[in-house]
């Protein structure tokens, strides 16, 4: 297929775009370079399989000539920290929102039978104290992120009943790996031990999340995008779950470090408790996932070992940003 996937220069659509030329698509990565993007993510993919345009989802201009000439667009591209969309939500709005509406308008324009595939997120459904949430049960998104999230969402399937646009959706759970910005609690606090100093923990840190890693939420995201149904969702859990707390003390674990290296701040507002998807539907389409977080984990601390010419520029340009939210909270 010739596809069209936004937001390939993040951390999950670099790896979808890897894997996608993996098995033989043709990829035109179309991205904003937003302070999340970058190019590094896909260094060494040198094919004619592969195009980059620098663009905004959000820009019709931009997104119609690469429309007429895809099979299916897979929209990566969002602004995704709940951290600053608590300090800003315009432009969660504007990406996460009038973005997909302009995909979706400009593929009902073309006239032709493009799919979309619509990346959003487990988020959307809010907290859950035990249990799963199943695709059918109502959102009840808690930050503006997960809310700009769950619009976007119902845009394109809005799209799908009133004008017969085939979408499909992928409601991915916490996703972790190499390439991931380090402001994500994972990179975040292993970069934060690396430079000496200590992980700032919302709270208590017993929020619980279901971690996935990036392969496998690739690889669901590409299974959904050739085995979806038009007009349904496929949750994407991670099958680890773990509270916040055990994972910082992995790392600690893992980097010979202690408990005196993590410092709580105040919660986070709004925080969610503990995130939960069933999979059974994607199990159905033939998915499951393969990694494990004991296994996953200590890859990815290795690569972020490994790789600081990757994030330590990623990290000075944001600092002010860290400086004024960890301040906030409180750390010292
Ligand atoms: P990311 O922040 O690492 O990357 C986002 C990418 O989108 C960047 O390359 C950025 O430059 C690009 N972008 C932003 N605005 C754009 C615009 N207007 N036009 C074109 N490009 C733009 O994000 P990520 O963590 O890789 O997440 C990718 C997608 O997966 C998002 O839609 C996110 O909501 C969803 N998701 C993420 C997770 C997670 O844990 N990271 C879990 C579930 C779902």
């Amino acid at each position: 297929m010739k596809l069209l996937i936004t937001g390939g220069c993040g951390f999950i659509g670099s790896h979808v775009v890897r894997q996608a030329l993996a098995i033989g698509h043709d990829v035109t990565n179309l991205d904003k370079l937003t302070y999340a993007g970058n190019p590094a993510n896909l260094s060494g993919v040198n094919t004619s399989k592969y195009r980059f345009v620098q663009g905004d989802i959000a820009d019709a201009g931009v997104v119609d000539p690469l429309v007429a000439e895809a099979d299916a667009v897979i929209n990566l591209a969002a602004e995704t920290h709940v951290d600053r969309s608590i300090d800003s939500a315009d432009a969660f709005l504007r990406t996460n929102v009038i973005g997909v509406h302009v995909l979706c308008e400009v593929i009902k324009a073309s006239g032709r039978a493009v799919r979309l595939l619509q990346v959003s997120t487990d988020e959307v459904y809010g907290s859950i104290d035990s249990g799963a949430f199943s695709e059918g049960d109502r959102f009840s998104p808690s930050s503006p992120y997960s809310a700009a999230k769950a619009g976007g969402e119902l845009m394109a399937f809005s799209y799908h009943t009133t004008h017969g646009l085939d979408v499909v959706s992928t409601r991915g759970a916490n996703t972790y790996g190499p390439n991931q910005f380090p402001e994500k609690l994972i990179p975040f606090a292993v970069t934060e031990l690396l430079e000496g100093r200590k992980i700032p923990m919302y709270g208590d840190g017993t929020q619980v999340r279901d971690w996935l890693h990036v392969n496998d939420h690739a690889r669901a995201i590409l299974c959904v995008l050739e085995n979806g149904k038009p007009g349904e969702a496929y949750n994407v859990p991670g099958e680890n779950e773990r509270q916040n707390i055990e994972v910082i003390r992995e790392i600690l674990k893992m980097m010979g470090l202690d408990e005196s290296r993590i410092e709580k701040v105040k919660d986070r507002p709004g925080h969610d408790r503990r995130y939960a998807v069933d999979g059974a539907k994607l199990h159905d389409l033939g998915y499951g996932p393969v990694e494990t977080l004991a296994k996953g984990l200590v890859e990815t601390v290795a690569w972020y070992q490994k790789y600081e010419s990757w994030w330590r520029p990623l990290k000075e340009a944001s600092k002010d940003f860290f400086a004024r939210h960890y301040g906030k909270l409180g750390r010292t």
